[in-house]
């Protein structure tokens, strides 16, 4: 099957046969076979996975570090280790998950038989963007996996080096009947997303979530969108500022701020401001050095059009910390704005870089307004030492995750579902959320052929006298 797109190759004439034809038919034959419906088969492949991770975790953590600067120990954390934890944690419930769940029965069908059958889909299609290139198609494929679907993963062509090591290395672990990677960019991918598919798991921004799922909806395919926006960060003037400061910094400027939960911008007080820039000032002192281009520990950008993009972005308000920009490494320092506008260009977009603006409020009603006032974010922050106040936010607002008092750490439990709401995404994943994602609930209801005069009241010619009524 590799040599029939395997190579993301294409021959660009939309009248042709199209060039993944070929691919998805051998993957929806072997489907069909039932070859990956035992759980030992499935359990196999996870472990598979598993080896690769081991193998490889060299090369990715070089990969990594070519196409995002990526500090060894933030690509360790975030490329391979929440990637063995969601794989330990599907692989110790795997086989409870597939279980029939017994449902409820009638009276008259206490001899029958009545459960939820988790059914794989069939033939599922997984597009992963660039910001974290292994993550962000292995998760998913673990839930493919283990939910007994065949798949073909299309990583980002953006994260070049890391797009080759997975098309090269990633099919040796796998079963090539079952699972393929397709390479490329928006052509290839809007000629395989012409293929029908039975689920499409997509990762990305909201624009090109729109595009995917205008194409699923060619074939009534099923989707899930992973999108992201800006997600707002509320600081109440009750808080520890260092603390503050510290997990705030942390989760803006880690993979340099290419994080789709990533606090987007910070919402206090002019008050609260004030003694915010000096622990800010200090954090990221503390983290990167005094020259944080310096630091192993912080990344670059991605790519000239992203670098280009933020450099844009920093005309926005007043630099209060950071501000420099270094073109030919990409490089763009941890940086704080002050003295934005909800109409300056950077509260317009999702930033996706390592630029904080602060957007001052008066008040946490203002700030539960202006949260309301815009879309609805993949995550919301609220931060205060009054669990009232975090309540408050968290029960006035709507967002697709939430987390108090830090940044980014609800995502690494595989126990909570990970997923947006509204622009930020639909549908969820992590852990038994994945499984059921890529699970097809199938209602079932086995009856027993006796007993048949029960079934008399039912039958023509209808009498009410039947039902005993
Ligand atoms: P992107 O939408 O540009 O690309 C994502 C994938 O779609 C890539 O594989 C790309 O090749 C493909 N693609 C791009 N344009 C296409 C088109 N016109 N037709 C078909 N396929 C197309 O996103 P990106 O720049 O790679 O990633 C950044 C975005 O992803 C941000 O918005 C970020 O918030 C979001 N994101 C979300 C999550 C999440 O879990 N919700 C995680 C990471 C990133």
């Amino acid at each position: 099957p590799e040599g029939d797109g395997g190579n993301g190759s294409v021959d660009g004439d939309a009248t042709s046969r199209n060039p993944f034809e070929g691919l998805v038919s051998h993957l929806r034959a072997s489907w069909l076979s039932g070859k990956t419906r035992p759980m030992e088969y499935r359990m196999a492949q996870l472990k598979a996975l598993g080896h690769f991770l081991d193998d490889k975790k060299q090369q990715i953590l070089e990969a990594t570090a070519s196409d995002l600067g990526k500090a060894p120990f933030e690509a360790e954390l975030s490329e391979i280790l929440l990637c063995k934890n969601e794989l330990h944690e599907t692989l110790n419930n795997l086989s409870c998950w597939m279980k029939d769940e017994q449902v409820d029965r009638t009276l008259a069908m206490q001899l029958d038989s009545a459960f939820i059958r988790k059914d794989p889909y069939g033939v599922v299609l997984i597009i992963a963007p660039w910001n974290y290139p292994i993550h962000l198609f292995l998760v998913p494929l673990v839930g493919a996996i283990a939910a007994g679907n065949c798949v073909i993963v299309k990583p980002s062509e953006v994260s070049k080096k890391t797009e080759r090591l997975v098309a090269e290395a990633l099919p040796d672990y796998l079963d090539k009947d079952c699972f393929a990677v397709v390479t490329g960019g928006v052509q290839e991918t809007t000629r395989l997303l012409e293929n029908k598919f039975d689920y499409i798991f997509f990762t990305g921004s909201p624009p090109v979530g729109r595009v995917v799922m205008t194409a699923a909806a060619k074939h009534l395919t099923p989707v899930t969108l992973e999108l992201g926006g800006k997600n707002p960060c509320y600081v109440s003037d009750t808080c520890d500022v260092t603390n503050v400061a510290r997990r705030v910094a942390w989760g803006r400027f880690f993979n340099a701020g290419q994080t789709c939960i990533a606090p987007d911008y910070l919402l206090c007080t002019i008050e609260m401001q004030e003694k915010l820039l000096p622990a800010l000032r200090k954090a990221i002192d503390d983290f990167y050095g005094p020259n944080p281009r310096e630091s192993p520990d912080f990344g670059r950008i991605v790519s000239d059009k992203q670098f280009q993009r933020l450099r844009a972005l920093l005309g926005s308000g007043r630099v209060a910390i950071g501000g420099q920009t270094d073109e030919a490494e990409r490089y763009i320092a941890p940086t704080v704005l002050v003295d934005v506008q909800p109409l300056d260009p950077i509260m317009q977009e999702e930033i996706f870089g390592p630029i904080l603006p602060i957007m001052i409020i008066t008040n946490m009603d203002e700030a539960i307004d202006f949260i309301n006032s815009r879309e609805r974010p993949l995550a919301v922050y609220a931060f205060s030492s009054d669990d009232k106040v975090v309540n408050q936010v968290l029960e006035r607002t709507s967002s697709g995750g939430f987390c108090g008092n830090d940044t980014l750490m609800h995502v690494t439990l595989p126990s909570l579902p990970f997923g947006g709401i509204g622009n930020s995404g639909l549908g969820t994943h992590h852990g038994k959320f994945s499984f059921d994602t890529f699970s097809h609930h199938r209602g079932c209801l086995k009856r027993g052929m006796g007993w048949e005069c029960l079934n008399a009241p039912r039958y023509p010619p209808y009498s009410q006298q039947k039902f005993g009524v």
